[in-house]
């Protein structure tokens, strides 16, 4: 992937970092072959950090990506296993877009991220991975998208590197989830 004698000094460890899963990606591996090893599926029935889970909510959870565009690439997934972001019901929207707005602020307060996109593409065409589950992305962009992470990346290896990211967003989450905890924002709480 990398141009021999590439004069990229700072591009190149980054390269490095984050090459060897996306090779594991072009090769297929972990890639479903049918609805009952979906990811998506099997996700949540794993330990939270065997899956890279930073969050569960009741309808929909968040999981950092195994295969990053960006440090701290995560993603907002209704347990369901449906297609379509028209199949979600009213709750689940809601709580999909909670989960949004709770990623954004923890990815802001514990990484500084700059920017953010966000997104879901539907169907293969579209350019959906797992197509035939639904899966919001939020990767957080940064100028020049330099971080700590590349700068930790040097002594680690990506697996690690994935669970430290994963540790320090799920602890920070709490503090940041919507609706907020009561003892946050006591007085927004309106009462019925
Ligand atoms: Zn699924």
């Amino acid at each position: 992937m990398t141009e021999p004698g590439s004069d990229l000094p700072t591009g190149q460890p980054f390269e490095h970092l984050w090459t060897p899963y996306r090779m594991a990606y072009i090769r297929g591996e972990g890639k479903p072959t049918g609805a009952h090893d979906c990811p998506f599926c099997v996700i949540p029935t794993m330990p939270d950090d065997e899956g890279l889970i930073v969050a569960r909510g009741s309808t929909v959870f968040a999981v950092l990506n195994l295969y990053p565009y960006n440090a701290g690439h995560l993603m907002v997934v209704p347990y369901r296993h449906v297609p379509d972001y028209t199949d979600l019901t009213a709750e689940e929207v809601a709580e999909l877009g909670d989960f949004t707005q709770t990623a954004m602020r923890t990815i802001r307060a514990v990484a500084g991220a700059h920017g953010f996109n966000i997104g879901m593409n539907q169907g293969s065409v579209a350019g959906a991975g797992i197509a035939d589950h639904l899966h919001q992305h939020t990767v957080p962009r940064w100028g020049g998208d330099t971080n700590f992470m590349p700068v930790v990346g040097l002594t680690r290896v990506l697996p690690q590197v994935l669970r430290e990211t994963r540790d320090l967003l799920a602890a920070a989450w709490p503090d940041h989830a919507v609706p907020a905890a009561p003892t946050t924002h006591p007085s927004t709480r309106a009462e019925a």
